[in-house]
């Protein structure tokens, strides 16, 4: 076989074979095929596509190019959820304490952000003592003995994964359905779990910015979760304003703590019931939606859910009391409010300029190996449909210092203008 022959074939619009998809993945592993090769079959599939066999190929090759991880020694059902990323989307926090509380684990290993999105890692690591390194066996012992734990990625999970991505990201290639869906499916089906749901965000925050295409990534990836006789659905949820109110690291885990108290982010709780209440019928425990609704709301209520989040926190090394007095998560910064230049309703919060904007503050990273400030952040006071007069605060800048750009840009982030009726989950992928 021949990576010539298999760069000319996908140019050429064919069909790959499960033994080309395999000599390619294994080629660029082993480094016997050169970056300037695959860049080139990458750009071919980029324009050309794989059609859903290939893409089931490219991800089983992806997912044996490393370990996988054995769950089999964690007793019970094993979930796990994945997002493609989004503004303000702490769902983990709430969600991963709120499902264990009914006996289902939450095996999850997450990741950090990049660009205008965040990531879960970062978030927990805001706690101060809190550590995402676990060993395999230090994340199966955990998740055993108290139902949960997030992680980042342990073991050397989807190497090709690792290579592909970056190759992608510097040639103008990951913005491909086949390609995004094989990536995260490989290390979800890699990670071990039996339920997997997924969050496919769509809008000008999300990967995918229309409805059709955040479809038709969801149903590539359900169907390959199928493939491998795994459970799994995908919620379709809007990204065209930021999840919840707060955006950045301390202030995402402190909404979430606020959440867990009964404080409740309208947005962020729907999203969060909604997955929560896909992750129980699918292990069998609940009939209905509504049912499922009900007994979660029950652990929130209840404060169970925040307890879990606690043992968890105590487990990996956070000090628990950040978690009972969120108030003590230093925070002693410039605090600058961005006020309404007029009256009327929030027509739109750009969920891209507001996670840019976060970003400018120092809690986001332009490239992987940017420090991050977990201080920072953006905190809305507003959203979308709520009325404004001239000079009500719509949001306040947690900074290190006074920046007038970004106090600019947050603002042109509010459209003020008339009500609209966004849908905020769209649809479902079975
Ligand atoms: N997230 C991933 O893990 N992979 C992609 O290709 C895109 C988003």
């Amino acid at each position: 076989m021949n990576i010539l022959d298999i760069i000319a074939k996908k140019r050429d619009k064919e069909t790959l074979s499960k033994e080309e998809i395999e000599f390619f993945i294994n080629g660029y592993v082993s480094k016997q095929i050169p970056d300037y090769q695959i860049s080139s079959l990458l750009m071919a599939i980029y324009l050309n596509g794989l059609n859903m066999e290939e893409t089931i190929y490219l991800t089983k090759a992806m997912l044996f190019s490393g370990d996988i991880v054995d769950l089999s020694n964690i007793q019970g059902l094993k979930a796990d959820k994945h997002s493609t990323g989004g503004v303000g989307d702490k769902v983990t926090l709430l969600l991963a304490p709120i499902v264990s509380c009914f006996g289902i684990k939450m095996a999850k290993m997450s990741g950090r952000g990049l660009g205008h999105t965040g990531g879960t890692l970062d978030k927990l690591e805001s706690i101060p003592g809190f550590s995402v390194s676990l060993s395999i066996n230090e994340f199966i012992k955990q998740v055993n003995e108290i139902g949960l734990a997030v992680v980042g990625q342990t073991g050397n999970l989807v190497p090709a994964d690792k290579l592909l991505y970056a190759l992608r990201d510097v040639t103008a290639t990951v913005s491909s359905i086949p390609l995004i869906a094989s990536s995260i499916m490989s290390k979800k089906l890699a990670s071990g779990t039996d339920i997997i749901i997924l969050d496919v965000k769509v809008g000008n925050g999300a990967f995918m910015k229309t409805e059709a295409d955040a479809l038709k990534l969801a149903k590539t990836m359900v169907d390959i979760a199928h493939n491998f006789n795994k459970k799994c659905v995908a919620i379709l949820t809007n990204m065209n304003e930021p999840l919840g109110y707060a955006v950045g690291n301390i202030l995402e885990v402190k909404e979430a703590i606020d959440n867990l108290n009964g404080i409740y982010s309208k947005d962020l709780l729907e999203v969060t019931m909604k997955i929560a209440s896909k992750i129980l019928i699918e292990a069998g425990l609940f009939n209905t939606e509504k049912e499922a609704n009900e007994a979660v709301y029950q652990k929130i209520e209840s404060k169970e859910a925040l307890n879990k989040l606690l043992e968890m926190v105590k487990y990996q090394g956070g000090d628990t009391s950040y978690i009972m007095n969120p108030n003590k998560f230093d925070d002693s910064l410039f605090h600058i409010e961005v006020k309404a230049s007029k009256e009327g309703y929030i027509e739109k919060i750009d969920a891209l300029e507001i996670g840019l904007s976060s970003m400018q503050l120092g809690a986001g990273r332009r490239v992987k190996t940017d420090l991050i400030n977990p201080r920072v952040g953006v905190l809305l006071k507003k959203k979308q449909n709520d009325y404004v007069k001239t000079g009500d605060i719509l949001a306040v800048l947690y900074a290190d210092k006074e920046d007038l750009e970004i106090v600019n840009r947050v603002e042109e982030a509010f459209i003020i203008g008339i009500r609209k009726e966004d849908k905020l989950i769209i649809s479902e992928v079975n």
